[in-house]
């Protein structure tokens, strides 16, 4: 996953803690609100209740005295016989009237000794009520309504008894299910009573048992702000801060007595509410999360997915699955080390093969192409259509090259055989920070001089390289210069008869005056045929031969058959022999005074289209003969195809003649039995002329008779 995907997510996470957090809080408040006006009511309520109830004990209390003071009533007896008419009675245990000196006597026989709390029930002419206390005869926990009365010179002490249970009743039950309480305080601050039996104590005294030296103070004066609102503002709600947990109060004066009633919660009811809420929302978190990674994880993947697809698209080839020349570029650099080869590789006439087979047999070509160099070759990769490039690292450049080029030469293809020629220029990497676009440039260099070369079709680039192609590319760029200032001239060489050693006719060779220099042919010439400026200088030869012949012609000399070399670069164009006949016309040449001559790898190459092109040739009246022959890869038996009268044996064959004759021997027989006329070429000994007079060659051209010589010079003396 990437850094910013990783930020994004994070912030999102924090995203969800927030809302959650604050939708918490909110859940929060909102139960703050409810449970406290939950509290108030039932403050509001219990207040009310007891009021009535603490009122209804004091009118039944005062109504007793009012009627003993009235009637001065002494006789205890008589005083419980009020009592005993009095309805409300049920609601008390008993009836207790105490003398001045602390003597109690309960209206169902009970005597008590009160003597020593007795100063307080006289203190006031008031109703009192105690606090809740032991009840001396049942044990119980009771309260003491108590009114002073005066009965002639007497006084005592009128009580009822009523049970703490009396109150407890009264109370809410079940605030916030069991979970809180409220209790009952008087004047001072004392617990009169409290919603709960179970609480022994009350909470807030818990509270402050149970509370740390630090937190004392603190509570102390919540406790107190309490008291002081109690005295106060008669009602309200506050939160109280305790050791373990916060307490939610609400209290109310009862309207009594100046008695409150304060109930009490703990604060963890709310956090047992919204726990359920917290585990949903970080549950759902957890998902919303869960789901969110899930999906980015998702997206990565179907990015990283688009990702190699578009690198696919980008850098890969789909036909041979190899890099194409970006990935080329992309990954070089590893490769480029000192001493490493660099190749590129061409296949030789792919276009033909495509156009000959279709398609379908071109692309498996190019993959059984792609799957040999892989084995052979790091970072191999399709620059375009039929050219690959790659690294190769071995210690004999040569074997390799050879090995491939011979592995590829014959492959089987759906049960065929094709015949795969391809062309390699091999550069060798001299220092590690060359960069790839100089390797690809120098191995492109070596190509050009690998490319259509059927000898030597791979080349390793060298220092030399670079100045010839500087010197071609100084050729290319003089070529249409030299032309327009006739640079081109006509050289001639003689062809001479083997038996009557007398000259016959002659080649006409082209050669390049460039100021004082003369330029071979052999320097331009391949040139040329790459760049198609051959079209052009071979029918400028033929019109200057066609000139010079019609020169001779007029002088009315004899006329010998000039020989004249036609490009197989001609042979693409359609028709092109019609400007070659229409030159003839122009100036009056009978056209049978010219040979064309056409090489011998043209004849290899396109047999077909040879032995039609032979056909016009022959059909147009000139004379033709195939050069170089031996040199190509065509047999002997081709010759039977073609319409040619006469073939010109390499100068290769010659230069061997006095070693071995078996080759000569065989062409000369083969031509013979078709009827066709024989020429050596380049024969300079007298013993190359005895073996080739032997043979039965029929004429020589060669420096043993004559040089190339410039037209004047020939014309003047050799013909
Ligand atoms: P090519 O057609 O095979 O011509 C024969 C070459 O052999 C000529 O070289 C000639 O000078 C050379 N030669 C002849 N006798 C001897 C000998 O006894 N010893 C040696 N060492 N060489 C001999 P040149 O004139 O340098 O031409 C080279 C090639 O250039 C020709 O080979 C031909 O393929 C091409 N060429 C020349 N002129 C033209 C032209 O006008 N058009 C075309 N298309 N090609 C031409
Ligand atoms: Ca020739
Ligand atoms: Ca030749």
């Amino acid at each position: 996953m990437k850094h910013k995907q990783v930020i994004f997510l994070l912030l999102f996470f924090i995203m969800i803690i927030i809302l959650v957090a604050v939708y918490v809080l909110f859940l929060y408040e909102q139960a703050e609100k409810n449970i406290y006006s939950n509290l108030e009511e039932i403050v509001k309520q219990d207040a009310e209740k007891i009021k009535l109830e603490i009122q209804s004990h004091e009118n039944a209390l005062v109504a007793i005295a009012r009627e003993v003071e009235r009637y001065q009533i002494k006789e205890k007896e008589e005083i419980f016989a009020i009592w005993n008419e009095y309805p409300p009675k049920n609601t008390f245990t008993r009836m207790a009237i105490m003398d001045e000196e602390g003597n109690l006597v309960t209206n169902d026989g009970k005597v008590l000794d009160f003597s020593e709390e007795k100063e307080k029930f006289f203190a006031s002419n008031e109703i009192q009520i105690t606090e809740p206390r032991k009840n001396k005869i049942e044990n119980n926990l009771i309260h003491i309504y108590s009114q002073k009365v005066k009965v002639e010179d007497m006084e005592l002490i009128l009580m009822l008894v009523l049970e703490n249970e009396n109150y407890e009743q009264i109370f809410s039950k079940n605030i916030f299910e069991g979970k809180g309480h409220s209790y009952l305080q008087n004047e001072e601050g004392k617990i009169m009573a409290t919603s709960n039996t179970n609480y022994t104590k009350s909470k807030e005294e818990e509270i402050r048992e149970n509370i740390s030296e630090k937190e004392r103070t603190k509570l102390y004066q919540e406790l107190e702000k309490l008291q002081e609102n109690l005295q106060t503002q008669k009602n309200g709600n506050m939160k109280i801060k305790a050791i373990q947990q916060n307490y939610y109060v609400s209290y109310r004066n009862i309207g009594i007595h100046n008695w409150s009633i304060i109930s009490v919660v703990p604060e963890n009811i709310i956090a047992e509410g919204i726990y359920s809420i917290i585990i949903v929302s970080t549950t759902l978190m957890f998902f919303i999360t869960l789901c969110i990674i899930i999906s980015s994880i998702y997206i990565v993947v179907q990015n990283n997915k688009k990702q190699k697809q578009l690198y696919q698209l980008a850098y890969i080839d789909s036909l041979t699955k190899l890099g194409n020349i970006h990935f080329l570029k992309e990954n070089a650099k590893q490769y480029i080390k000192k001493g490493m080869y660099f190749i590129v590789l061409d296949i030789e006439k792919f276009k033909i093969l495509n156009e000959q087979y279709g398609f379908y047999v071109g692309d498996k070509i190019l993959i059984e192409v792609a799957n040999i160099l892989k084995k052979e070759g790091l970072c191999v990769s399709r620059l375009s259509n039929d050219v690959f490039a790659g690294f190769i690292s071995t210690k004999d450049i040569k074997t390799t090259l050879e090995n491939v080029i011979k592995t590829m030469r014959k492959r089987w293809i759906d049960g065929y055989e094709y015949v795969i020629a391809v062309s390699i220029g091999c550069y060798q990497i001299q220092k590690e920070t060359e960069q790839i676009e100089y390797v690809l440039n120098q191995a492109l260099m070596a190509h050009r001089r690998a490319k259509g070369n059927a000898l030597q079709p791979y080349y390793i680039y060298n220092e030399q390289l670079k100045e010839q192609l500087l010197k071609e590319h100084t050729i290319e760029s003089k070529m249409e210069e030299a032309i327009q200032k006739e640079q081109f001239v006509v050289y001639y060489q003689a062809k001479v008869d083997t038996k009557t050693q007398m000259p016959y006719g002659a080649e006409a060779l082209v050669r390049w005056k460039d100021k004082e220099n003369i330029i071979s042919p052999k320097d331009f010439i391949p040139i040329f045929e790459k760049n198609h400026f051959i079209l052009k200088l071979d029918l400028y030869i033929f019109e200057k031969v066609c000139q010079d012949l019609q020169k001779r012609k007029r002088e009315k000399r004899s006329i010998p058959i000039i020989s004249i070399n036609v490009s197989r670069e001609h042979f693409v164009i359609e028709n092109f022999l019609e400007e070659y006949i229409e030159m003839t016309k122009k100036y009056q040449i009978e056209t049978k005074y010219i040979e064309l001559e056409i090489t011998e790898s043209a004849a290899g190459s396109k047999n077909y289209a040879l032995s039609k092109i032979t056909r016009q040739m022959k059909e147009a009246g000139f004379q033709v003969s195939i050069d170089d022959f031996g040199t190509g890869y065509s047999s002997l038996s081709v010759l039977q195809s073609l319409a040619i009268d006469t073939i010109k044996i390499d100068k290769t064959f010659i230069n061997n003649l006095e070693q071995d004759t078996n080759m000569v021997e065989m062409i000369i027989n083969i031509s013979k039995k078709l009827g066709i006329k024989t020429v050596a070429e380049g024969v300079e000994t007298k013993e190359q002329r005895e073996i080739l007079l032997k043979l039965g060659c029929d004429s020589i051209q060669g420096y043993y008779y004559a040089k190339p010589l410039p037209a004047e010079e020939f014309w003047r003396k050799e013909i």
